[in-house]
């Protein structure tokens, strides 16, 4: 197939990027590299003959359909977005563009494109949606999303992700454009911008900085390591059945001072340097709203496409801490950008 990926600069669209060609697949990488797009994470791809870049803004119509128009994709995989929780509650407009507009936009070049395709291309192609599972809101200490879960966002970043959701399927049920969605948990993994958890407290202990953890950290999430969600991606658009949604979950629960207390234990094995790291961890504010925990059921991806996660938390946190101390000029990179992981989104919550 030849993919045109949106957002195939950043964490999970590289990785998917990286998968595609592996697999023999031809990408058009467009993204418009904002501060969380890194073209390090495409450098080992960027020289394939079935690998192209396009530097673009998904809100701009006339370069996306330039690029439909030039390309000739087979499928979509949309990733560009604004993606992250805390930024959304400083700057909620900016995601309702990206995600809304943005999507709306693709939505619109991707559907004039596809209604002129000739058969058999016509009937093959694929739009698919990457979406997460905060759409789904918060859930107790029971329970688990499933593909059947009312939406209920709790933060612009959700509920610009669960608006952008419903324009996938009303673009499918209205148009016939030939849709999939999948609502992910949280992924973790190499290359991860370092203002998610998991990077953050990597790099903020590997500099010697506390280490901050929301509330009491005993919120949830479900971690899934990126291989994982990029190769259920790539499952997903070639066999997904047409309009349907896919969740996607890495059966790894934990509480989120769990994770932190086992990234600790990995780095005193790794970096010797300010051992034992868990004596940097600090309880700070917690996030305005912040949904208590999130789990994902994906029995219907196994039993539909035979996907199930392969890398175990444990196993997968040891490899990315090992990653990122491997990897310390790309946390250069960043930080020279002028990122140093400080504390973001502490606005009032009434
Ligand atoms: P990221 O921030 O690392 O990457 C986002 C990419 O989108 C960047 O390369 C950025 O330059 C690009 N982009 C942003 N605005 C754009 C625009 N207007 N035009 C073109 N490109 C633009 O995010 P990520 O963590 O890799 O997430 C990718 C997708 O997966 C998002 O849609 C996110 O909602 C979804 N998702 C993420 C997670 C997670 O745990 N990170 C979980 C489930 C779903």
């Amino acid at each position: 197939m030849k993919i045109l990926i949106t957002g195939g600069a950043g964490f999970i669209g590289s990785a998917v990027v990286r998968r595609a060609i592996a697999d023999g697949h031809e990408v058009v990488n467009l993204d418009v590299l904002t501060y969380s797009a890194n073209l390090e994470n495409v450098a080992g791809v960027a020289n394939d003959p079935r690998y192209a870049f396009e530097q673009a803004d998904i809100c701009d119509q006339a370069r996306v359909r330039e690029i439909f128009a030039k390309h000739r994709p087979d499928a979509v995989m949309h990733l560009a977005a604004e993606s992250h929780v805390d930024r959304s509650l400083e700057g909620p407009i900016d995601f309702v563009r990206t995600n809304i507009m943005g999507t709306a936009v693709l939505l619109e070049a991707a559907r004039d494109y596809w209604m002129a395709l000739p058969e058999p291309q016509k009937s093959a192609f694929r739009f698919h949606h990457v979406s997460t599972d905060e759409v789904f809101g918060a859930l107790g200490e029971d329970g688990e999303f499933t593909e059947e879960t009312p939406y209920d966002p709790t933060s612009p970043y959700a509920a610009s992700k669960a608006g952008a959701d419903h324009l996938v399927r009303a673009w499918g049920r209205t148009f016939g454009l030939p849709v999939v969605l999948t609502n992910c948990s949280n992924n973790y993994g190499p290359f991860q911008f370092p203002e998610k958890l998991i990077p953050t407290v990597i790099t903020r202990a590997l500099e010697g900085k506390s280490i901050p953890v929301y509330g009491d950290g005993r919120q949830v999430r479900d971690w899934l390591h990126v291989d994982d969600h990029a190769e259920a991606l790539l499952l997903v658009i070639g066999k997904g059945a047409l309009g349907e949604t896919y969740c996607i979950g890495g059966d790894s629960s934990r509480r989120n001072i769990e994770v932190v207390r086992m990234i600790c234990a990995e780095l005193d094995k790794v970096a010797p340097a300010n051992t034992p790291h868990a004596e940097k961890i600090t309880f700070v504010t917690d996030r305005p709203a912040h949904d208590f925990r999130y789990a994902i059921d994906a029995s219907k991806l196994e039993r539909e496409l035979g996907w199930s996660p392969r890398v175990a938390l444990p196993e997968g946190l040891e490899q990315t801490v090992r990653w990122y101390v491997e990897n310390r000029d790309w946390i250069e990179g960043i930080r020279e950008r002028g990122f140093h992981s400080e504390r973001l989104g502490l606005v009032k919550a009434s």
